[in-house]
């Protein structure tokens, strides 16, 4: 797929529009001045893909908003070789940003038809090795743990005890918190002797995560 030096010139844009909205990490930035993300959408979405919203991937969900990935990715503090548990794949193109500023990647996605497009999509066109995985989020990956850093990318009604086991002392987890139309973004921390610390960085709004796997 091509990246054109009018989806370059957008992009340049795009992360300027993101500055201004308070974005000042600058490996998040330079990682999502690189990567292409008009290629994780549909092709008649192209023209759409430089602009700061959520747009549809495919079985009833969503790629986040720039801005969403933008803010929860600063609110990670990644640095090189951390290792990263994210819930909800979706398109990939969060994990991309946080493999691209060199995060060991785990992903988990509960839809088995968008886990396989995305997966082939990764295989073909992504020069990152992600860590793939189908299943509920809401167990994380017991078999992987402990993780630096916990995503979750879809809202959480509460938050899951598994994740929180989960993430080791020093840690942070991100979660968008709330059952309702808008969630509380939480920025959680666990000091290292085990206490857990909560912040509260604002309203989003985020697709529901939900518990079992569908067969859609
Ligand atoms: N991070 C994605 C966007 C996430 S949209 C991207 O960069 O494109 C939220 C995703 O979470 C959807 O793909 C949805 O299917 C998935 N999801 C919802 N509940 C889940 C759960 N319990 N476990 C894993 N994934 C879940």
């Amino acid at each position: 797929m091509q990246d054109t030096y009018r989806h370059k010139g957008l992009r340049k844009q795009l992360i300027e529009s993101l500055r201004q909205k308070q974005i000042s990490d600058e490996a998040v930035l330079r990682a999502m001045d690189k990567i292409p993300r008009h290629i994780f959408l549909d092709s008649s979405f192209l023209e759409f893909a430089y602009q700061d919203k959520p747009f549809p991937i495919g079985s009833g969900q969503t790629i986040s908003q720039p801005y969403t990935v933008a803010f929860q990715t600063q609110l990670l503090t990644i640095k090189k070789g951390l290792k990263v548990l994210e819930i909800g794949t979706g398109s990939a193109y969060q994990a991309s940003v946080l493999a691209e500023m060199g995060a060991k990647v785990y992903s988990i996605e509960r839809q088995r038809k968008l886990f396989i497009k995305t997966k082939a999509f990764v295989q073909q066109h992504l020069p990152y090795k992600l860590n793939l995985f189908l299943g509920d989020g809401n167990d994380g990956l017991p078999a992987y743990a402990p993780f630096d850093r916990i995503l979750i990318t879809a809202a959480a009604p509460e938050i899951p005890q598994p994740l929180l086991d989960q993430l080791k002392p020093g840690g942070i987890m991100v979660i968008p918190l709330g059952a309702g139309d808008q969630q509380d973004m939480l920025r959680i921390i666990k000091k290292l002797n085990g206490e857990i610390i909560h912040e509260q960085h604002g309203a989003f709004r985020f697709v529901p995560m939900l518990g079992n796997i569908g067969n859609d």
